[in-house]
């Protein structure tokens, strides 16, 4: 009978003389790998997983682990004639007992395992719509003041034919016959005892007398999904929304997912936004800025009037207080800068280019503030 079975340490692959942590670590590693969780319906995993914790269970425990190394199988082999029993009792652990004291956390069922391997696996109980996430464009306007919108997607909604309970009308969930409705069943093999997950319920503990005819008792169909969505105004791109219940629908009620809406605030023709800031530029007439006057620029709520003082630079930035957006956690407005970019006249009559003539002339050579601070720095230059 022990002449077959594997060595323990070849089985967790460590050497003879291995210290308990590393013994620890070479479990931990293969009992992820070959869980049945992990595996489903994979019996030569769940095999190898019976055998490796039956094997730490043995190493583990200083005294078994002398006792193995002395007789082999043999000093555990169930009314053997060889050996003596372990000290401290007969027989192994469960293997899954093995494995949650291992991995710590003490309570029941599917626990460790939405810890360990992350979300539920294919257990059959009541589980959370997943999350969706929705990614939608709005343009700068929508952004600076808020607003409402109507956006369709598909997802796995609550089947309407039988209200998400994955029961034809009239029929209904009855306790499943094969785990007694603990949603696990034990078994029995020589002196282990295996628990695993129910094959005929998945681990709900209830199945559908007759199942829905709509959604073959899932109790969620995929369907066009309608959802109104209120933006505040000063969201801006990467902004994300949550809409409460709006994602998938769950399992056994075990409620929906939430729906994330991300926004993408589309590029604008005229305005770039800086943070709750808008920034433009604007051409202006050389003429215009000489002189000074007033022009009409445009804001996020329409047009409004620019006052261009006397011998206004090129570059020269305005601010219009209050005209950019809202922040969004309220409380201050950002405010438009406009840069004015003096145009020159590109085509000229021949009247007009004598009466510039005649203007140069009026004024000497050069004039202009700038030009002649520039020609100074650069007379170093020149020599
Ligand atoms: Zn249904
Ligand atoms: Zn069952």
């Amino acid at each position: 009978m022990a002449s077959h079975k594997e060595d323990y340490y070849e089985l967790l692959g460590v050497a003879r003389d291995v210290s308990a942590d590393d013994l620890k670590k070479a479990y931990r590693k293969l009992a992820v790998k070959y869980h049945p969780d992990k595996n489903p319906g994979d019996k030569t995993a769940e095999e190898r997983f019976k055998q490796i914790s039956e094997a730490y269970d043995v190493l583990r425990d200083a005294d078994k682990r002398a006792a193995y190394d002395r007789f082999g199988h043999a000093a555990f082999a169930q009314g053997g004639a060889a050996g003596p029993r372990g000290p401290g009792g007969g027989g192994f652990h469960d293997p899954f007992d093995v494995f949650r004291e291992v991995f710590g956390g003490g309570g029941g069922g599917g626990g460790i395992f939405e810890e360990f391997f992350g979300g539920g696996g294919g257990g059959g109980g009541p589980q959370r719509g997943a999350d969706l996430r929705y990614d939608l464009e709005i343009t700068l306007e929508e952004a600076a003041g808020g607003c409402e919108k109507e956006i369709t997607f598909r997802k796995l909604a609550e089947c309407e034919h039988c209200s998400g309970s994955g029961a034809e009308p009239g029929s209904k969930r009855v306790r499943c016959t094969t785990c007694q409705g603990h949603g696990q069943v034990t078994t029995s093999r020589g002196f282990f005892t295996f628990r695993q997950t129910c094959p005929t319920c998945g681990g709900a503990g209830t199945r559908v007398e007759k199942p829905c005819a709509k959604c073959r008792g899932e109790g969620r169909v995929q369907q066009d999904a309608k959802v109104k969505v209120r933006i505040p105004a000063g969201v801006d791109t990467g902004t994300r929304l949550r809409s409460s219940g709006n994602g998938e629908a769950g399992t056994l009620e075990g409620g929906p997912g939430d729906l994330y809406i991300v926004l993408h605030v589309a590029a604008h023709e005229v305005f770039e936004r800086q943070g709750d800031d808008l920034f433009c530029e604007i051409p202006i007439k050389f003429t215009l800025a000489t002189l000074g006057g007033t022009i009409e620029v445009p804001t996020l709520t329409g047009k409004a009037s620019l006052k261009i003082p006397t011998a206004t630079q090129s570059g020269t930035t305005f601010r219009l207080k209050g005209r950019g957006l809202p922040s969004l956690r309220g409380g201050h407005t950002g405010d438009e800068l406009i840069r004015v970019h003096v145009e020159v006249p590109t085509s000229l009559t021949a009247d007009q280019k004598k009466k510039l003539e005649d203007f140069a002339i009026a004024c000497g050579d050069a004039d202009e503030p700038v030009s002649r601070s520039f020609l100074e720095k650069a007379k170093k230059f020149f020599g």
